[in-house]
């Protein structure tokens, strides 16, 4: 826009001025969002997983399977929207203008005729698949953060969500095999992944639940101290590739200084309580009582605290009283994922749409590159004011298709089609190809008996 703009000239100034749109957030400008900006065709083929092409073995019925569910302007929910192609959910999209569209899982039946089949008699309106999805709010991170708090983020505690993208991807693609990992900024106060490899989309409720479990070390809580327990005699491979690979150069290097993590009284008092022995923790209270007179500079505070710190807990004389893990236990109470478990354990739950725009912040819900994520500044993502004074500064032009590549969102969509999309629809096809000769196979087996 025309003030944040490098502006040279007289003539530009003015075309900049034209061209910028008030910030906000309303039905108007939503509306020019959903009629230039909105991928509708990447966003179809994506939940369609390869059955909207002409093969003969693609489940035509798939996608007017999958419910959407929109909330319109005064919190107005349309659950159970389907939808059987592209320009039908382009239609309604523009038509209902939704503030929020929501993603639920695909059913037996077309859920928006699951009240046919219920008189029927059979109870047949189930949900049948669903992408593993990981809901992840900074606001579940208030007890480790003093910059901000509930939905406020900044480039202090984001890297926080950060961590949680790096773990959580190393493992779904290391631990579990899958390949298709969709990462979301939420548009305020985190992100969401969506796992869309076909295994993880069959996963039943059960299977959900011990992959959540899997993820499992916080066990949250206003009255619990202790919020991380690693017990056994070594750690999970998991945990220990998460601690070296990630958590423990992110506490060290980035947390500890950038929220002054034991920089007061009252901040290294709820660190001291996170040791379960009481004369040690006061052994170490009373080594950063000493270090206060000396000539430790404000900013050094931090780092020599936790030096002090590890030191004693390491120490031999303590080595046999079940401290050896605290140093570990310390790292993970503050950055370890927080994940909302009861959003992965169940196929039924809603998780709000990629590309859809945050009423509160005006931003979109883009794509986060995981193997780029801290580049990632929530600050930086295009709001619907700015896209729209991008579409005005760069001029209505008659061909429509390609709106948004005139807009800061262009980069955004490619992403999400070249690293998500592509290699997705590739893989649905070698499977739905694979599928179909095998039970081409069977059947001529069968006919040869
Ligand atoms: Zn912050």
């Amino acid at each position: 826009m025309s003030d944040t703009m490098e502006i040279d000239g007289q003539q530009q100034q003015q075309q900049g001025i034209d061209a910028a749109v008030p910030d906000g957030f309303n039905t108007d400008y939503l509306r020019i969002y959903y009629a230039k900006l909105f991928p509708y065709g990447d966003f179809f083929k994506w939940l369609s997983y390869g059955n909207d092409a002409k093969h003969p073995g693609c489940d035509q019925s798939y996608i007017g399977r999958r419910e959407l569910s929109f909330t319109l302007e005064n919190d107005i929910y349309l659950r159970f929207q389907s939808f059987d192609s592209a320009a039908e959910l382009e239609s309604s999209i523009k038509e209902k203008c939704p503030f929020k569209i929501d993603i639920g899982p695909v059913y037996s039946v077309d859920p928006a005729k699951r009240h046919a089949y219920a008189q029927s008699g059979n109870n047949v309106f189930v949900p049948v698949e669903r992408e593993l999805i990981f809901d992840i709010d900074i606001s579940d991170y208030d007890d480790v953060r003093y910059c901000c708090s509930g939905a406020d983020t900044c480039m202090d505690c984001w890297p926080l969500m950060t961590v949680v993208i790096k773990i959580l991807d190393a493992s779904l693609r290391g631990d579990f095999g899958f390949n298709h990992i969709l990462w979301v900024y939420s548009g305020r106060r985190g992100v969401h992944c969506w796992v869309c490899d076909s295994r993880a989309r069959k996963l039943t409720n059960e299977q959900r639940s011990a992959i959540a479990d899997y993820f499992r070390v916080y066990k949250g809580g206003e009255n619990s101290l202790k919020k991380v327990s690693l017990t056994g005699p070594v750690l999970h491979p998991f945990l220990a590739r998460s601690y070296t690979d990630v958590l423990k150069s992110f506490f060290e290097d980035k947390l500890l200084h950038s929220q002054q993590l034991l920089a007061s009284e009252e901040r290294c008092q709820k660190i001291l309580e996170l040791i379960p022995d009481e004369n040690v923790a006061s052994e170490i209270h009373d080594r950063w009582q000493g270090n206060r007179r000396s000539s430790i500079s404000k900013e050094d505070v931090n780092a020599s605290r936790w030096e002090q710190l590890k030191t004693t807990l390491q120490s031999g004389k303590h080595k046999t009283q079940g401290l050896r893990r605290c140093v570990e236990e310390i790292v993970f109470s503050y950055t370890y994922p927080r994940l909302d478990m009861e959003v992965s354990k169940h196929m039924n739950h809603l998780l709000k749409a990629p590309f859809c725009i945050h009423p509160k912040t005006g931003r979109v819900c883009v794509p986060i590159d995981p193997n780029n994520c801290e580049d990632f500044d929530p600050s930086a993502v295009p709001t619907l004011s700015q896209l729209l004074g991008e579409l005005n500064a760069a001029g209505m032009q008659m061909d429509s298709e390609s709106d948004w590549e005139r807009t800061s969102l262009e980069k955004s969509i490619r992403f999400f089609r070249t690293s998500f999309l592509q290699p997705m629809l590739k893989a649905c096809k070698e499977e739905l190809e694979s599928a179909y000769s095998a039970k081409l196979q069977q059947s001529k087996n069968t006919l040869n008996w």
